[in-house]
């Protein structure tokens, strides 16, 4: 079975999150914890955890189809120590939070290098952040994002991926999300059947399908291998309708948070209807 949803606000409290994704006709969603564009947050009220919990309850969202994604600010791989220290702080923050919520999946973009250190540097320090998060927490799975390759942005290759999955020492509490439109920009044709199989046939052999905890299902606004991160809604960008027809029919993708981060929110109930509706 297939579980679409959105990236939907908490504005108000996280309690708010689950009744926004029933509006629009989700079965799964993602939502952030705390406010994404700031270091600080008030930790996380009683009250708001289990109203929380029990609106998840009421409306059938399991743990394992709400994929919570950190601030935008953190850097799991800076170069510099202290603002290292900063983000590995707000890291296990975030992590924390999801195990109050009793969540199961935190999802998170690996990190930037910034041009201060080379690529595997950057990626070992990344791998030990996840591993000091992994130590502190119980439960919460990191699931490392792909991204476009933007700037200096790690993990626009399969391979960066697998190389920090290698360096966890819990295998089984770290992941990886798939984020279409980034796969796209990074290089990763999707556009046919013939190259969506090539891709995830790739993915399944570099990464495994066993660590798949999520996907970003997007369209893009830029051209294949652009590296640029410009989402755009189902079928109006350059991937095209085919991708998530093969994907709505591919059960590789079930029982996992398929989360629409398309710009138009105003239409995520037709784009999460016409997803459904592609499934034969
Ligand atoms: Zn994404
Ligand atoms: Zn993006």
């Amino acid at each position: 079975m297939k579980y679409i949803g959105a990236h939907v606000s908490a504005a108000g409290g996280v309690e708010n999150a689950p009744k926004n994704a029933m509006e629009i006709g989700a079965k799964a969603f993602a939502l952030f914890t705390k406010n994404q564009r700031q270091w600080k947050a008030a930790p996380l009220t009683p009250d708001s955890i289990k109203k929380f919990k029990e609106a998840c309850q009421a409306n059938g969202f399991l743990p394992q189809h709400i994929l919570p994604h950190d601030s935008y600010l953190i850097n799991l791989g800076h170069p510099d120590k202290e603002a290292l220290e900063k983000s590995r702080d707000a890291f296990i923050d975030e992590m924390q939070r999801c195990e109050q919520l009793g969540l199961d999946r935190l999802n998170f973009h690996p990190g930037s290098h910034l041009n201060q250190v080379d690529l595997e540097t950057c990626i070992k320090t990344i791998a030990e952040s996840i591993n000091i998060a992994l130590d502190k927490t119980k439960g919460v799975i990191a699931v490392i994002e792909n991204t476009a390759g933007q700037g200096t942005n790690v993990g626009h290759r399969f391979e960066e991926l697998k190389t920090i999955i290698n360096l966890v020492d819990d295998k089984t509490m770290v992941g990886v999300c798939i984020d279409t439109c980034h796969a796209f920009t990074a290089g990763y044709d999707l556009r046919t059947k013939e190259e969506f199989d090539v891709t995830f046939s790739q993915f399944n052999n570099v990464v495994g399908f066993s660590y798949l905890k999520g996907m970003h299902i997007n369209d893009s606004k830029k051209e294949l291998a652009t590296r640029v991160d410009r989402h755009e809604s189902i079928g109006k960008g350059y991937i095209g309708f085919s991708l998530f027809e093969t994907l709505m029919n591919d059960p590789r993708f079930d029982n996992i948070p398929l989360i629409l981060e398309t710009p138009d929110d105003t239409i995520w109930k037709e784009e999460i209807a016409l997803l459904y509706a592609m499934q034969k």
